[in-house]
Order: C-alpha cells, then structure tokens, then sequence
C-alpha cells in the first residue's frame, strides 16, 4: 500500500472534496478556504500520517496531550492552532507554542497572551469566539459585548486580530445551520465596518462544513471526518 490510498490519505481527499464541492456550490475559490485538522485525542503517530499526507495545519484542545505531541513531532514544519477553552494558568505556554489561538473571549486572557507572546515570534494570530446561539454554557462572548473586545483586543501589541470563532448549537438542518453561521458572517461584517481588518471566519466541522463554507468560513476545522471518531471524549 502507498501513502496515496493509505486510510489518512482518503480521508483527507474526501474532506478536500466536501470542501471543494461546497466552495464551487457557493461561488467561491476553493483556496480561500483552509483546512484546520483537529487533532484532539489522536496521538503523535496520527498527526504524523496525517502531515505525511500534505496536511499542515493542526487544532488542539487540551495544553498537556498538545505539547506531549509537538515534542514528539518537532522535526515537522507543523502550524498549531489552540482551539480549546483557556485558562489563565495556561497563557503562558499557549502563546509560547502556538501559532493561532481561536477561541479568545476575555480581555483578561487576550491581554494575559499578549503580555507573554515572546518578543522572538511574530504576534499571535487569535480569533474571537462569538456565542451566536445564545446558550450560557457555552464559551464565546455574546455578540452584544463583540465591539469592545475587538477594539481592545486589536490594540493588544502581542496579538493579530484576526476575525471570528463560532462553534453553533448542532442542528440537522441545512437552513437552522446557515442561519447560525450567517450570525457569525454578519458579525464579522460589523465589525470590518467599525474600522477593522479581518479576514478569518473559523466556523464549520465535520457535520457542518458545507454550511459553513456556504456563509464564508475560511477555516473549517475538522476532526472526525479526517481521524475517525474520538474514542476519548474529554468534554
Ligand atoms: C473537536 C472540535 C472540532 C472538530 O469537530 P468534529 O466534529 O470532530 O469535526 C472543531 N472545533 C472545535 C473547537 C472542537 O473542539
């Protein structure tokens, strides 16, 4: 067997399918569209195949499994994306080995990422989580309190705003999943008419992409569709 037809290998040539297909169905280029592999509770030797296979970007939640596995996969030329919940005892490492920070949703932890972002790297690339749903138990500012996070996160000189996070409610239902995304897309436009420059939407996952990509994500993270279901189930 080949790395080409190898389990990895169709996995990612499916989702870049979903992914090409759904951009075409929309209008739009393919390329503007990226592809965030979620990693989570899969170990080093996944990953690995995984970039084997042309994949380079990747999405952790959880620091420890994270930093264990960039240990082992120093010698790839990965990009790592913090996905997950932060805490305020974990900034510090966050920033230091991480390229993206995605769900961003308090000034005090923007500015915790900022003030340790080593002076060595480029800013740190973060996104801000918008709860469009509504539900209280989930991570994300309300849109209400959108505008100010973004005007003082954008000042923070260790960090590069650079647009919105959504993780919707699940739905079945194609229209109830735009609607969602939609939110987050409109969102976005208010803010890039207050004055500033974004251009990342992180929204759409394995059951959702096509959503997603149909509203104007342009990173879609994905998990299960790449790596098989998680036997694992942190949270
Ligand atoms: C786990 C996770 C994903 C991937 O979800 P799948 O449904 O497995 O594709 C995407 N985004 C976040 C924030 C996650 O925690």
């Amino acid at each position: 067997m080949t790395a080409a037809d190898s389990m990895p290998a169709k996995r990612l040539h499916a989702v870049q399918a979903r992914i090409a297909d759904a951009a075409a169905a929309a209008g739009r280029d393919a390329a503007t569209v990226h592809l965030l592999a979620v990693s989570k509770t899969f170990d080093a030797a996944a990953v690995r195949a995984m970039a084997a296979c042309g994949q380079r970007e990747f999405g952790e939640n959880y620091l420890q499994e994270a930093l264990e596995k960039q240990a082992a996969l120093r010698d790839l030329p990965l990009i790592w994306h913090f996905i997950g919940p932060i805490q305020s005892n974990k900034t510090r490492a966050i920033t230091e080995r991480f390229s993206w920070v995605h769900g961003i949703d308090r000034l005090k932890i923007a500015e915790r990422l900022s003030a340790q972002r080593p002076a060595a790297l480029p800013p740190l690339q973060v996104c801000i989580e918008v709860n469009v749903s509504g539900e209280a138990s989930k991570g994300g500012v309300a849109p209400a309190g959108l505008p100010a996070l973004a005007d003082a996160v954008s000042n923070l000189p260790g960090l590069r705003l650079r647009g919105l996070m959504a993780i919707p409610a699940p739905a079945s239902d194609v229209g109830a999943q735009r609607a969602a995304f939609r939110q987050v897309r409109e969102a976005l436009d208010a803010l890039i008419a207050r004055g500033h420059a974004l251009d990342t939407l992180s929204m759409g996952m394995s059951a959702d992409l096509e959503a997603a990509i149909e509203e104007g994500a342009t990173i879609v993270r994905i998990g299960t569709a790449l790596f098989g279901e998680r036997v694992i189930k942190h949270a």
